[in-house]
């Protein structure tokens, strides 16, 4: 599964966030795979799409999808420069998939700020040239390694050091190396080089109870806001404190705890929403009267590739996929109805998933 790390520097509220998200954990019952890893969250996918497949199927058993959050405590200037922690740090950063990011927004003088003010940008600045130094240090060994061989003309090396050559400049330049544009030859080299920098990035922006209705009326999240529209990136307004407690009510509960504070969504579920829609993850339903069922799926896949992520046997033996889409079954109320409206669909082999795709796998064993 793919996981977001979640990184900060100290005293941000990471541990807090990370809290909300264990409270909202899944059960272990329904997904056995979850009790792993303490620093590892295992959240759902909010969707509303599965509630209405319910009201129609009326399940014995509904199964959400899930999201995967890992807690990377431990960065502290200089980790780029590799003294124990800070190397820590950077590996487990490497093996997430993207980069969530959590910066101070609330004011709170009982709670010291590790550079002694409230300065989201310096924050984030602070934080990214560490990733960016790391990469460059990346970077700068794999030019060494093939500098001769690309003076020599040897095989395709000298199309590599171009490219190496270009990510030194951004990266010496302050930039991460997802500011950069690649071709599809270009990516595969960067797929060895697993830099960090060109991970997908969200920003968390934890502010005050006070600030959570109208985020817009805090300076620093508007401040922070300006600053990942450069980099192309969002900013989820979060009170971490108040999730931490969302989390750990049951359902009536938080609905009214919700409407008090003037949010129609959590800003955990907003997160969580967001960092999928970054990763290009998309979700399909399996449904029946014993279980509706949502899955992840990545843009793109294939109708096998998606019958695998229910078993490697669905894969194996595809044969096709009846589908249909649950925008059509919204307007058609039941599948009787979908058939003779001829909406549901006899797909192949090559057929690329939709998100919203409600699929019945046909296959040999
Ligand atoms: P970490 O070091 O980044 O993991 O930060 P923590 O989650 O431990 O939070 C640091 C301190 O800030 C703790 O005392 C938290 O209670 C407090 N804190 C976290 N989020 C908020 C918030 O939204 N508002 C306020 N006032 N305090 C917060």
């Amino acid at each position: 599964a793919l996981t977001a790390g979640i990184v900060g520097l100290p005293n941000v509220g990471k541990s807090t966030l990370f809290n909300a998200i264990t409270n909202a954990q899944v059960e272990a019952a329904n997904y056995p795979f979850a009790t792993i890893d303490p620093n590892v969250g295992v959240v759902e996918v909010p969707d509303h799409r599965l509630n209405d497949l319910v009201e129609i199927f009326k399940p014995k058993k509904t199964v959400p999808t899930t999201f995967e959050f890992t807690d990377i405590a431990g960065l502290v200037k200089g980790a780029s420069k590799g003294e124990g922690l800070g190397n820590k740090f950077l590996a487990n950063i490497r093996e997430t998939d993207a980069i969530v990011e959590v910066v101070r927004c609330f004011r709170d003088k009982d709670i010291t700020h590790v550079d002694g003010s409230v300065d989201p940008v310096r924050d984030v600045e602070t934080i990214n040239l560490e990733l960016i130094f790391a990469d460059l240090d990346t970077v700068e060994k794999r030019i060494g390694k093939i500098e001769k061989k690309a003076q020599t003309g040897d095989g395709d090396a000298k199309e590599e050091l171009d490219v190496l050559l270009k990510l030194k400049e951004t990266l010496e330049a302050s930039k991460p190396a997802r500011s950069l544009e690649f071709s599809k030859e270009e990516k595969v080299w960067l797929k060895n080089y697993n830099l960090l920098t060109i991970k997908p990035i969200i920003y968390v922006a934890n502010m005050g109870e006070e600030d959570i209705e109208n985020p817009q009326d805090n300076p620093f999240f508007n401040t922070l806001v300006e600053y990942a529209k450069n980099e192309g990136a969002d900013v989820v307004p979060i009170c971490a404190k108040i999730e931490e407690e969302l989390a750990a009510l049951e359902d009536e509960d938080k609905a009214i705890f919700m409407e008090d504070l003037g949010i129609e969504e959590s800003g955990l579920d907003k997160l969580i929403r967001e960092t999928y829609a970054l990763l290009n993850l998309k979700t399909f339903f399996t449904v029946g009267v014993d279980e509706c069922r949502a899955w992840t799926f990545t843009d793109g896949m294939t109708a096998p590739e998606m019958a695998g992520i229910i078993h490697t046997d669905f894969q194996r033996g595809f044969i096709r996929a009846e589908t249909y889409s649950y925008d059509d079954l919204m307007v058609h109320k039941s599948e009787a109805a979908l058939r003779e409206a001829g909406k549901i669909r006899q797909e192949g082999k090559t057929y690329k998933g939709a998100d919203g795709d409600i699929m019945f796998f046909k296959f040999n064993v």
